[in-house]
């Protein structure tokens, strides 16, 4: 007797499962079991009280539901399905794990951090915590996945379960919105943040942003700047070239600065030097972004925050234009590099150098930048460092989670410390305490590049410009690290350390008014500054800069 059509599928089922079978099945454990993060922010808002906010999380779980299953309809073949659906179910857990340990969101900025991480950031994200999420929320549905057999299919008939399952998909999600549609808009007006905890949406949708971002822009060629920089009339004959160092913090927030009113005294050391020559901190400035991949280039950029974000093509930014206009220029780099802003100058990372003094831990610690600093110096272009000297030291700082890493054990003066990456182990004095260490140990980093500027005076007027890349959030609103979007991050995220140091010989060249300083360092600055700031004062001429952007303008005197 011939096999009959549902004979032939009855025997083919039992051999296993189909893969839209096994993609409706994952993914609706994703969209339960993987939005963790999700349902724990709803309870945290109280978005989950009423019978009405109960259908609006219902309905947000169909619309996560639908929309994988609608996505990866086309990877439902019986080769592809598995490692999509283990891609998926890992970047889940990846995201959960994040979200629910330091409250951050997942966005593209975020996403661009994942993939510039250095292996010695990544050392410092694994935990304990990380491992069991992982095995809870990708590791039980992987075994299934692994040990469930798929069905042999044909392939037009796939390619129909494929396209109807996709719209399939496409119509619930749209059921769904519309559904909860009053619930659902009203929540992602007053909680912009929720939409970036949709897992694992929130990845694909960053890594989507990124990947097209090329081919939303075009190709991008560098666009040279300020082509008609030059040296201004403070380099006549007769006085000593500028050397100015630039540090750029990392995740140093302002709230802890006791310059800033922090009862703790952070910064004894630059207390202690400001006594003779004192150093000027501005209590209002703000950064470019959230996290050093999108606040690096923008500092250095001539566009400032706005346009920089707007903008469509690459440009050189300051370092270039410092270069052209004649001065020698070298970047330090003791994190994960810069960001392309040191690209044209000459650099060296020094994150791996073999210095026992100062990298005897595993790591080097941030001092490790001044070690060899001379001779580093020494071998610039003879012709430009006779000009002017521009010193950028990238530091380590402040990155977290792992602060306690950040500082050499003799420099611990706040005690008990938090111990571990995982955060959530620790009471929020003892992440305080270790947070303030690498702030006390930034400050040592200062007060010895102060003291060593003041060696250089011999051949040099000398500066300091300190400026943090971002803040971070040390557990305020249980909110931990930085990165979240600039528009909902939190202020801890945004306010930053600012601060300068002039020797009088390099006052008194420039024109510097330092009382007058003092009295404006209480204005509103922000990273925009920062450009325009800096050829100010190193009296670089071009029309790039904007006098009403620098801050040290004002104080000139005639
Ligand atoms: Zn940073």
């Amino acid at each position: 007797m011939p096999y009959t059509a549902s004979q032939f599928e009855g025997s083919d089922s039992r051999k296993g499962l189909n893969p839209a079978t096994l993609l409706i099945i994952v993914s609706l454990w994703i969209a339960i079991v993987g939005n963790g993060a999700l349902w724990q922010e709803m309870v945290k808002l109280g978005r989950l009280q009423t019978a009405k906010d109960i259908w609006v999380a219902i309905c947000m779980g169909l619309m996560i539901w639908a929309a994988l299953v609608a996505l990866a309809a086309l990877l439902a073949w019986r080769r592809s399905i598995k490692p999509a659906l283990i891609f998926l179910l890992i970047a889940a857990a990846l995201g959960m794990h994040f979200m629910m340990s330091y409250g951050v969101v997942i966005d593209d900025t975020m996403m661009v951090n994942v993939f510039q991480t250095d292996p010695r950031e990544t050392r410092d994200l694994l935990n304990l915590r990380l491992f069991i999420t992982l095995l809870l929320v990708a590791g039980i549905p992987i075994v299934w996945l692994v040990f469930t057999p798929v069905q042999p299919t044909k392939w037009r008939r796939q390619l129909l379960r494929n396209a109807l399952i996709l719209i399939a998909g496409g119509a619930l999600f749209i059921t769904a919105i519309a559904l909860s549609f009053q619930g659902f808009s009203s929540l992602m007006r007053n909680h912009k943040h929720v939409r970036y905890l949709l897992n694992p949406l929130n990845s694909l949708y960053a890594i989507g942003q990124i990947a097209t971002k090329p081919l939303r822009h075009g190709p991008q060629p560098l666009q040279a700047i300020g082509q008609d920089a030059k040296l201004g009339a403070s380099y006549a004959a007769g006085n000593k070239p500028p050397l100015l160092m630039i540090v750029v913090g990392e995740t140093a927030r302002a709230a802890n600065f006791s310059f800033n009113g922090y009862a703790r005294q952070t910064t004894p050391q630059m207390a202690q030097l400001s006594q003779a020559e004192p150093f000027i901190y501005w209590k209002d400035a703000w950064s470019c972004g959230t996290n050093t991949a999108s606040s690096l280039p923008c500092m250095f950029s001539h566009l400032g925050k706005e346009a920089f974000e707007d903008s469509k093509a690459r440009y050189e930014g300051l370092l270039d234009v410092l270069q052209r206009a004649g001065l020698a220029v070298l970047w330090l780099d003791n994190q994960s590099g810069c960001k392309g802003v040191c690209d044209r100058v000459e650099n060296v990372n020094v994150s791996q150098a073999k210095v026992p003094e100062h990298c005897s831990t595993g790591e080097c610690h941030d001092l490790v930048m001044l070690h060899d600093l001379d001779a580093r110096i020494a071998a610039l272009p003879a012709d430009k460092r006779a000009k002017g000297i521009v010193v950028v030291l990238h530091q380590m700082g402040s990155h977290g989670p792992a602060y306690f890493k950040r500082v050499p054990p003799e420099f611990k003066k706040f005690q008990p410390e938090c111990l571990t990456n995982n955060l959530s182990e620790c009471t929020r004095e003892q992440i305080t305490n270790s947070y303030d260490n690498t702030l006390a140990y930034t400050d040592q980093l200062l007060a010895s590049s102060v003291k060593w500027l003041k060696a250089q005076e011999k051949t040099s007027r000398s500066a300091m410009i300190y400026v943090s890349d971002h803040g971070e959030s040390l557990g305020e609103k249980g909110i931990y690290l930085h990165g979240l979007p600039y528009a909902i991050a939190p202020d801890e995220q945004k306010h930053i350390p600012w601060l300068n140091w002039f020797s009088p010989e390099f006052a008194s060249t420039q024109k510097l008014d330092i009382a007058c300083l003092q009295q404006n360092s209480a204005k509103r600055i922000t990273h925009d500054n920062l450009f325009h700031s800096v050829l100010g004062l190193l009296d670089v001429k071009t029309s790039l800069h904007s006098p009403k952007l620098d801050v040290y303008a004002p104080c000139l005197k005639p």
